[in-house]
């Protein structure tokens, strides 16, 4: 019997120390790419219990294989300002992983964006994509061109100019971009224009998130923040909570935020503030969503504007403070590493029960370690924001049955599919020994799929 034990423990350690040098040899390869190296430490990490089960992973590389990209590509992005002035930006694709489908996931454009963010965002999507249960691999894409500012002729000239060169590389059971941070509807439609112009063809599913007028879905313009909120409310209803009456934060104040508040309100509960990156409002009557959605999508205004409308409301500037107001319910919404230790620790000693990331990567990992630590509840992102990738996955369906469901249809699948995400991931949890630990079931579930998958494919 101790035999035995000894030989478990050794064969721990093992896996333990194969990650380890896995993750230095992540590191060395992709030298300054810190928040790629974030995402692959917090997903290899977590996947040790797996491959404690499973050592044929091991024997496959199929770790090796998943965090090199398929392919990564970056091209010049030429056009011209409005002042006649030449201008150019960098484009990236990275075509991550294509085991169980075409590659899918969004495009940002904002000046942060560069290899590490773009290989950050395509890693986590392929586990993510996988969750959905629909038949999509991972890519991701943008460009570190600012829309801010920007006349609608600017941003028109620079998507036709960006889709001159993705064109070559997409199509749709290749790889189908959407939106991301400042990439909404009309930067999509610009983009599909010109590649219909290009392909001299009518290929509906290439890009999704399209207006609705022409192939675009129903329903997707709320499912990232709606499934964010279906998600949350899942893990809450496992502990006899719920948002009725509760107290919710939710940062950003862009399409996922928005969506957010609008579904978190409707079960009831009061959401105080949001932000933007100059700042966050609060308001201790409830935010007014209706002048949020005029502000920003439809004035490109700035949040602080709230407070002219709404006087009983205040305004800060800098965003982190926003963790500093009580809150039952917490949905970081904005971008990457918005909540830190410090935000965490304010967050937890305030009594906040519930974390749910709408944003990509939004709590650091010393804030996700504070979380467990003190049993609040965690909902990933991977987990919590697929909502997106799994209605523009029902945006494809659509597109190549030539059909258009209801708002109802797309909403009750979408809800289906954040209970099952649930599900699996709590499943995962309890399976690996970690129960209630939705980061390492959400990791386990999304990786098991695209692992087996890869292994029946051989080594391509
Ligand atoms: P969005 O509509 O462009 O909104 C982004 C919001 O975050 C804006 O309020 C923006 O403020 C704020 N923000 C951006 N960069 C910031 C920074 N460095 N510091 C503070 N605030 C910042 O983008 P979105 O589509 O809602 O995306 C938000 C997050 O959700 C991202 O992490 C994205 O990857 C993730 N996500 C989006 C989808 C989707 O379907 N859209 C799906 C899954 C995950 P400003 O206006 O001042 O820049």
């Amino acid at each position: 019997m101790k035999v035995l034990q000894e030989m478990e423990m050794t064969h721990k350690q093992n896996v333990k120390d194969y990650i380890d040098n896995l993750i230095k040899k992540v590191e060395k390869r992709n030298p300054n790419e810190l928040e790629f190296h974030q995402a692959v430490k917090e997903v290899l990490d977590s996947l040790i219990p797996v491959l404690v089960k499973n050592p044929t992973y091991i024997k496959q590389a199929v770790l090796e294989r998943m965090v090199e990209p398929e392919r990564l590509i970056t091209f010049r992005v030429p056009w011209v300002d409005d002042q006649g002035n030449v201008k150019v930006n960098r484009g990236f694709r990275v075509q991550f992983n294509s085991a169980i489908g075409p590659y899918k996931g969004g495009l940002r454009f904002h000046p942060s964006v560069n290899t590490s963010i773009i290989k950050f965002l395509g890693f986590e999507q392929i586990l993510k994509n996988s969750l959905t249960g629909q038949p999509i691999g991972g890519g991701k894409g943008g460009s570190d061109f600012d829309p801010k500012g920007k006349s609608d002729l600017e941003i028109m000239r620079f998507c036709q100019s960006f889709m001159t060169e993705l064109s070559k590389h997409i199509g749709p059971d290749i790889d189908v971009p959407a939106g991301d941070i400042g990439v909404g509807a009309r930067e999509i439609g610009y983009m599909f224009g010109q590649y219909k112009k290009l392909r001299g063809a009518y290929e509906a599913g290439v890009l999704t998130g399209k207006g609705i007028g022409y192939g675009g879905s129903l329903g997707r313009k709320e499912a990232t923040g709606y499934g964010t909120v279906y998600f949350v409310d899942e893990m809450l209803k496992d502990q006899g909570l719920s948002f009725n009456d509760s107290t919710v934060v939710v940062s950003g104040s862009g399409n996922v935020s928005i969506y957010a508040m609008e579904k978190a309100m409707q079960l009831g509960a009061k959401v105080v503030a949001c932000s933007d990156s100059s700042g966050y409002i609060y308001d201790p009557n409830g935010i007014d969503l209706d002048t949020i959605k005029q502000l920003k999508e439809v004035e490109n205004k700035r949040i602080y504007d709230y407070v002219k409308i709404h006087p009983e409301a205040s305004f800060k500037v800098g965003c982190s403070g926003i963790w500093s107001i009580p809150c039952d319910i917490a949905l970081p919404c904005a971008t990457q590493n918005e909540l830190d230790k410090e935000a965490a620790e304010s967050l937890i000693s305030n009594g906040v029960k519930a974390i749910g990331e709408g944003a990509n990567m939004p709590s650091t990992q010393e804030a996700i370690d504070a979380f467990l630590e003190n049993d609040i509840l965690f909902a990933p992102a991977k987990a919590a924001n697929a909502g997106g990738v799994a209605v523009s996955a029902l945006e494809m369906a659509q597109n190549s049955a030539r059909l258009a469901w209801t708002q109802e249809e797309v909403d009750s699948k979408l809800q289906d599919i954040m209970k099952d995400i649930y599900q699996k991931s709590i499943n995962a949890s309890k399976e690996y020994e970690a129960e209630g630990n939705l980061v390492i079931g959400a990791n386990i579930a999304g990786f098991v799929k695209v692992a087996d998958a890869m292994i029946e494919h051989g080594v391509i």
